[in-house]
């Protein structure tokens, strides 16, 4: 049975969340009504709640959330291939599907797509109405409470290893920050066939974990030159390098960091100037390059990798908050206090 009302953590305006309880969504045509298991939390969540985004994107009052797994409990006109009882992961972006950029599979780049938590009611709340299209179907043996983080942290790093950096077997891959995004890094880097795995913080909580996945770990705090460090131990061998904070320098050492030949994607955010000597680009054949989300034709992937158990989520996820203690969860991931990633548990 379906109740009339749901438990949610809503924002209503800067810093301003409310648990309470709201209507239960209506499941649309096309769409699917998830169940909630658990929702990472991710930087972003905190961005909206302390409305550090321009004007016209706030939206209130909305149901914050977007790295969820949860259970189809009920389905919508016309939706085929999902039955009543599937568990499913959930993108945290939904693109229009005709734009150029949708048509060309580059769903993460469509500038009219909605995002759960960010433009439409998300996954802090005990149910959310999502296109069926966006739901991957994992089967029963994947943990939902913690294959959650797969939504962002995972996909966003496989998205940006395997086609903006093309990984291949044997390369060695240096992630600059162990915190959620660069753990999850470093664990697909190793499943993608990463030989050699490098990991760059300034908390020994984060590189202990990072150990864990069999990352050589660098403590680069008070360190100047974190580039020559790494070239000295890796004998100048690596061929990959990954920003996985957001600083102008990390960005800059990520770059000094590669061999010839070498790539860099960003998946920090920063409004940082960044400087690099120009002559490294033609000179050594080195490239940055970004890289946003990731497009949703990669899930099946992302969910064999899930299925397959390469994913090491008690090595990512560091904390368990209930969803009463969401805005908790906000204010210890800005004080520090999260190494890894926390997941919020809705339904356990
Ligand atoms: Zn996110
Ligand atoms: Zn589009």
């Amino acid at each position: 049975m379906i109740p009339e009302k749901m438990t949610a953590a809503v924002l209503h305006g800067p810093k301003e969340l409310k648990i309470e309880q709201v209507d239960v969504p209506s499941c649309g045509s096309g769409e699917v009504l998830v169940e909630v298991a658990a929702n990472g939390l991710c930087h972003t969540d905190v961005t909206y709640y302390e409305a550090k985004i321009p004007e016209k994107m706030r939206v209130y009052p909305l149901i914050l959330g977007h790295e969820a797994a949860g259970t189809v409990v009920k389905l919508g006109d016309g939706v085929t291939g999902l039955s009543l009882g599937d568990n499913v992961l959930m993108p945290p972006v939904y693109g229009c599907g005709n734009c150029p950029m949708c048509k060309a599979g580059l769903d993460n780049l469509c500038q009219t797509s909605n995002m759960l938590g960010g433009n439409r009611h998300g996954a802090y709340a005990q149910y959310v109405a999502i296109p069926s299209r966006f739901a991957f179907k994992m089967n029963k043996s994947v943990d939902m409470q913690k294959a959650c983080v797969a939504a962002d942290a995972v996909s966003t790093t496989f998205y940006a290893l395997k086609e903006r950096l093309g990984i291949k077997p044997g390369d060695s891959v240096a992630v600059f920050g162990a915190g959620g995004l660069g753990l999850a890094a470093l664990n697909v880097a190793r499943e993608l066939g990463a030989e050699k795995l490098y990991a760059v913080d300034i908390r020994d909580e984060s590189l202990a974990q990072a150990a864990k996945l069999g990352a050589i770990t660098v403590n680069s705090k008070g360190m100047e030159k974190v580039f020559k460090e790494l070239k000295k131990m890796s004998g100048d061998g690596i061929r990959l390098a990954m920003d996985c904070i957001g600083y102008g320098s990390t960005i800059a050492e990520a770059f000094n960091t590669v061999k010839m030949g070498g790539d860099v994607a960003v998946i920090g955010f920063t409004l940082d100037n960044v400087e690099l000597r120009a002559g490294n680009f033609m000179g050594l054949q080195k490239r940055v390059g970004g890289s946003w989300g990731c497009p949703t034709r990669l899930f099946p992937e992302i969910v064999k990798l899930l299925e397959s158990g390469g994913i090491e989520f008690d090595v990512l996820i560091s904390k368990y908050y209930d969803l009463p203690d969401v805005e908790q969860a906000f204010i210890d991931l800005e004080a520090g206090k999260i190494t890894g990633r926390a997941v919020i548990r809705i339904k356990h």
